[in-house]
């Protein structure tokens, strides 16, 4: 079975295309010659992973999934949530973004947080999600140079290292995103 992956991030695919089950081809945006940016609008994470695999399933007509994330942090009141990529501005900055968050919180003693990822998988009419969450805190100053977004100043319970100080195996094995690939995973290789 064919099935799309509704990113532009060919990083992502690949790492995704390693664990899929041999009977699923994975294809890219760029593979089904999807150039657009799709935009992402909703108000949620769910939403906005929902939008990405509807849009690609009615205009293209693939079986697809895509995903969403965002960093909730509990003192903000879950913010910077769904708008986490735009969090200092509409850039993507991600030092701008670490240092507003850190700015946000110099006076909060409380710096629980956690990632969400959502996948939205469509398979002809059905639709299923599939939710990976990653409980940590956000540490005082920004530690590590791996990764990406905001993994210097997020280090998950019971790990004295932040994202960006662990390698890729270690943050996919704790991390969000890992959790709910592999939950698409089991369901797609006992359901195909
Ligand atoms: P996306 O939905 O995967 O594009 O993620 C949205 C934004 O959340 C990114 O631009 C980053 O700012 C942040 N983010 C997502 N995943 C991670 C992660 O694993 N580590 C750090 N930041 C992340």
């Amino acid at each position: 079975m064919k099935l799309v992956f509704a990113t532009h991030n060919q990083n992502k695919v690949r790492e995704v295309s390693a664990l899929m089950p041999s009977q699923i081809e994975l294809l890219s945006l760029t593979d089904i010659k999807c150039f657009e940016d799709i935009p992402e609008t909703a108000d949620t994470i769910e939403g906005n992973a929902q939008i990405k695999s509807t849009y690609v399933k009615e205009k293209y007509g693939y079986n697809c999934f895509a995903d969403d994330t965002g960093l909730e942090v509990a003192s903000l009141n879950n913010a910077p949530g769904v708008y986490s990529a735009r969090y200092a501005g509409p850039e993507n900055d991600a030092e701008a973004n670490m240092n507003k968050l850190l700015l946000e919180l110099s006076a909060k003693p409380n710096r629980q947080s956690q990632f969400k990822t959502v996948i939205s998988l469509r398979i002809d009419t059905a639709e299923e999600l599939f939710i990976g969450i990653c409980k940590g805190e956000i540490i005082k100053e920004k530690r590590g140079d791996q990764g990406f977004g905001y993994d210097p100043i997020f280090q998950p319970k019971g790990f004295s290292e932040t994202f960006a100080q662990m390698t890729l195996e270690q943050k996919s094995e704790v991390g969000h995103r890992g959790k709910a690939v592999r939950k698409l995973i089991e369901f797609l290789s006992s359901n195909f």
